[in-house]
């Protein structure tokens, strides 16, 4: 599926509009950071070589001349045989080319006692030291977060150009769904996969377009497909099968959508259909809310975050410890919902214990998706399998800097 998905144009957002983005121009330093020699401590700057014979027991005596504080224009510059009240931030002043710490000082009245060598650029941050001017700061296909938008804020740089974010579509089929809130007559439930897609769609950065159900009816599918064309991308939800009223492939050919693949060896979502409209990708997920919702997480949204631009946009599994031995059907990677938790150096999984793939309540606290082989029948306590942590990750009541209290 993947090579059906690529970033679409550029655009030019604010920077804190930003986050969670990809970058898709090259952004370079606009001056040097820090724009000026500066203290990294407080204390005094000096002449380094007007120190060195500073120590322990045999103190050098300055004349204090001049303050540098952070925030106020450039000092004149040290007189020769003195040294400069300095505090952090602060400019140093032409001539000084080191700072002795307050720590290592005795201030006597206007004059101040030096009782440590300090070694020439000692606790100056020089000008362009951390950036200069011209600097590459970021590359098509990094992802802004804090920090990038803390480097590119520190540079004044207030718009960066980074992918388009996709539309995506969703349509879902089926005569028993409902909207949130509407009456459920006899036979009919919430359609409440296309909320729970919408928000994963959301999470990911994209734009979702979600359409109203559409009957399970030829040309009431063949109309919404038409519609949901109009987006970047199509996810159509449910019909996807083979029962009497599945009409998704033929919708999908009848309206000219050229057909990829059917079916994928996995559990849950094994009738998964890719295909193509012009180009456009169009993925049919079963209507099945836990199959919908792990065939998007596993499937769909690498591709979606290829699409905003991440060039490494697979899921990385980590190796984890089954907690409970599992018995299964062998024949396809199965993919189970899981709580993972650390324990010692290790991530242990505890799989939920309802896998059928109806069960919504079996979705609550997830944070992990195991992938179980296709060829094992019987998986032991304690055997490492390999996890997709999800969502926010792993969570737990001891913090890793309790040992520091
Ligand atoms: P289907 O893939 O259309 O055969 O649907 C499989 C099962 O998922 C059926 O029990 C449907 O009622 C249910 N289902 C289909 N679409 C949705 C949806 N959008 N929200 C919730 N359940 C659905
Ligand atoms: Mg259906």
């Amino acid at each position: 599926m993947l090579p059906a998905f690529e970033p679409l144009g550029e655009e030019r957002v604010h920077l804190l509009e930003a986050s969670g983005r990809y970058i898709a121009r090259e952004v370079r330093a606009v001056f040097d950071s820090p724009p000026f020699d500066n203290s990294a401590m407080d204390g005094y700057a000096v002449r380094s070589s007007e120190v060195e014979s500073a120590g322990p027991g045999h103190a050098v005596e300055l004349p204090v001349r001049g303050e540098s504080r952070a925030g106020v224009p450039l000092p004149g510059p040290l007189e020769p045989g003195a040294a400069c009240r300095i505090f952090t931030g602060a400019p140093m002043p032409p001539g000084a080319d080191a700072v002795v710490i307050q720590e290592d000082t005795e201030r006597v009245g206007d004059r101040v006692k030096i009782l440590e060598a300090s070694p020439r650029s000692k606790h100056v941050r020089a000008q362009g030291s951390d950036v200069s001017r011209g600097a590459v700061l970021l590359r098509p296909g990094d992802r802004v977060g804090p920090g990038e938008i803390g480097l590119l804020a520190s540079q004044n740089i207030d718009h960066v150009e980074v992918y388009r974010r996709p539309e995506v579509a969703l349509l879902s089929t089926g005569d028993e769904l409902r909207a949130l809130g509407e009456a459920l007559g006899p036979g009919a439930i919430v359609n409440s996969n296309v909320y729970a897609l919408t928000e994963m769609l959301r999470c990911l950065g994209v734009i979702p377009v979600p359409l109203p159900a559409a009957p399970d009816s030829l040309p009431e599918i063949e109309a919404a497909l038409r519609k949901a064309l109009e987006s970047d991308v199509v996810i159509t939800m449910g019909g996807v099968s083979v029962g009497a009223y599945d009409f998704v492939h033929q919708a999908f050919a009848n309206v000219g959508i050229e057909p990829g693949f059917w079916k994928v060896r996995i559990k849950p979502g094994k009738p998964l259909a890719f295909a193509r409209f012009e180009g456009k990708p169009v993925v049919g997920v079963p209507g099945n809310p836990i199959s919908a919702m792990v065939t998007f997480e596993i499937l769909v949204a690498p591709c979606l975050r290829k699409m905003l631009g991440d060039p490494r946009p697979h899921p990385q599994p980590v190796l984890a410890r089954l907690q409970d031995s599992y018995r299964r059907r062998p024949g396809r990677v199965e993919i189970a919902r899981a709580v993972a938790t650390r324990e010692g150096n290790e991530i242990v999984v505890a799989l939920h214990d309802r896998q059928g793939s109806g069960s919504l309540p079996s979705f609550v606290g997830v944070n992990a998706l195991v992938l179980l082989p296709s060829d094992k029948a019987e998986l032991a306590a304690g055997e490492l399998v390999e996890a997709i942590l999800w969502g926010g990750g792993l969570t737990s009541e001891r913090s890793p800097f309790d040992s520091l209290a």
